[in-house]
């Protein structure tokens, strides 16, 4: 399992030695290739990272390669022999392992006997939990085989989807985006067990979107634009940069500010707003007072659980609350009225799951258009005698314009929304809400998971509704993206939000401290421009 006693000499030629080898691998849908005549070489004992933005074809790619997805055209060589991976059986037997994207485990089953779902059945439930907890103390994995996954967070389905991975001791691992829902701090605990896995001469195939960390972890990086090879380079030796035109293929445009105004009216307020917790794990909110300004950006930071999405359920009225003046939108109080009528009012809401919850990912993209509007909208979409091919044909303008606007890139014309990679289906939503010139936008982690060229084409147009003259409220766990677009800050901690401090007057630091709880008592904390 694994390599100590290697000279320096023969470890240099078992570096060099190619483990998997991808030639003109193409992928079709129809007539759309998410996959157009890739290249690609892993050697043995490198964590490769696969760059690109979202809809590049990432994870198409490796869905052929841990036998997902069968390949229209090309070919994949293991060790030089050419090999057909027609299963994830397949690629298992060849010594490939994968960590999806999406996990798949079975929520009320405890985390060992989601383990041994993947295991031959002759294998007892004990045996299983005893290697599981060999493999997960071995790579510093830690994880309680008997708990539920349903109990569990993010990070900790993650590892047991690494565990189970690893028990097939596999000489390949993929892992498609895997800190896209990690903290700082997990991401940083699952960097060790890669570099412990490549030390052991294993390969690592690292699917990211980040450029940061790709050059921290990577040795080599194979870039993917629009479904082809853009580049392969030594990460290291880039700058963001140049790493992020291979990407995009142009500079990403850097989001142009707008200062903090304090001139127009108050469109949306929270006046003491307090709401009791609905679940045992959800979070109560306390005291919240906020106000946001026509043509202002109010970005509320905190870490994922302090309250954000409770917050969101109240101000968009997702879960209306007892005390109506408790939120008011242009002056008008709503906390008791329901989504409809605060749309009606100019209010417009994005939640932060896509799939599921801002999108019905089975409907096309039109029709999830007029499922979003069909109530506080009706006059444009379903309205006044017209007849229904010509209401058709509005929603399809509506559509095109949409997605033009926000550069949604997509097969065909009017594709289902499962189809969209998130990040073009994030434009959509936030081109959907945009087109109906809101006078109070509010948005709950707009960027999550989202390429760089995406997010910067979100932010600006955030930006750009707010010189508009509309309020925008975004909820953000993302420093970089709170300092790119607003023009005040304000921090949740345990359901309690902070005063909002002007942009320009708070550093990272001071909202690192109210993150944690240092909070807020109402006086300014000492200012500095060092952000
Ligand atoms: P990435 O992982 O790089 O974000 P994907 O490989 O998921 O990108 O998607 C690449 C492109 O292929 C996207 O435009 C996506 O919409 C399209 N695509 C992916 N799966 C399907 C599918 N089953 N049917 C049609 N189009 C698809
Ligand atoms: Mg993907």
């Amino acid at each position: 399992m694994s390599v100590t006693s290697e000279s320096e000499s023969s470890r240099d030629v078992f570096v060099q030695s190619s483990l998997l080898a991808v030639r003109g691998l193409t992928k079709r849908f129809g007539t759309f290739a998410a996959c157009d005549g890739i290249d690609l070489d892993i050697r043995t004992g490198e964590i490769h990272a696969l760059l690109g933005e979202n809809g590049a074809g990432k994870s198409t790619l490796v869905k052929m390669l841990f036998g997902v997805l069968a390949p229209t055209e090309g070919e994949i060589l293991w060790r030089g022999e050419p090999v057909s991976i027609a299963s994830p059986a397949d690629a298992r037997k060849l010594g490939i392992g994968m960590v999806f994207q999406h996990f798949s485990m079975f929520e009320a089953l405890t985390v060992a006997e989601n383990i041994a779902l993947s295991m031959p059945p002759n294998i007892s439930l004990q045996k299983v939990a005893a290697e599981a907890a060999t493999v997960s103390k071995a790579y510093g994995l830690p994880l309680d085989p008997a708990a539920h996954v349903a109990d569990l967070s993010v990070g900790e389905r993650q590892r047991i989807e690494i565990v189970r991975a690893l028990l097939q001791n596999p000489q390949l691992i993929i892992l498609d985006e895997p800190t896209s829902v990690l903290t700082p701090q997990e991401a940083d605990r699952l960097f060790e067990t890669l570099e412990r896995l490549r030390a052991e001469g294993r390969s690592v195939l690292y699917i990211s979107h980040r450029l940061e960390e790709v050059q921290r972890i990577c040795q080599r990086a194979t870039v993917l634009r629009h479904g082809k090879v853009t580049g392969a380079c030594d990460p290291r030796l880039e700058t963001p940069a140049s790493l992020a035109r291979m990407m995009v293929g142009a500079d990403v445009k850097s989001v142009r500010h707008i200062a903090s105004s304090g001139g127009g009216a108050v469109q949306l307020a929270a006046d003491h707003l307090s709401v009791a917790a609905r679940t045992p794990f959800s979070v109560s909110l306390k005291d919240i007072c906020l106000e946001v300004r026509a043509g202002e950006i109010l970005a509320i930071a905190g870490v994922a659980g302090n309250g954000q999405s409770e917050l969101f359920d109240a101000l968009s009225g997702e879960f209306p609350v007892e005390a109506n003046t408790a939120i008011s939108i242009r002056g008008k109080p709503v906390g008791s009225l329901g989504i409809t009528a605060r749309r009606l009012l100019g209010g417009s809401f994005v939640p932060e799951e896509r799939q599921g919850h801002a999108t019905v990912p089975a409907l096309t993209l039109a029709d999830n258009l007029v499922l979003a509007r069909n109530q506080s909208d009706a006059r444009v979409f379903l309205g006044g005698g017209l007849l229904q091919i010509i209401r058709h044909m509005i929603v399809r303008v509506a559509s095109t314009r949409i997605s033009k606007a926000m550069d949604v890139r997509k097969s065909g014309e009017d594709p289902a929304a499962a189809s969209l990679s998130g990040g073009n289906l994030q434009k959509f939503i936030i081109g959907r809400e945009l087109d109906r010139q809101p006078s109070v936008l509010i948005v709950n982690q707009p960027t999550w998971g989202v390429d760089a060229g995406a997010a910067s084409r979100i932010r600006q147009a955030l930006v750009d509704l707010a010189k508009a003259g509309s309020a925008v409220l975004v909820i953000s766990q993302d420093l970089d993206e709170i300092y790119e677009v607003a023009s005040s800050i304000a921090v949740i901690s345990d359901g309690k939000l902070s005063r909002s401090y002007p942009a320009e007057q708070i550093t990272r630091e001071q909202i690192g401290l109210l993150m944690g709880g240092t909070q807020s008592n109402h006086s300014a904390p000492e200012t500095s421009h060092a952000h």
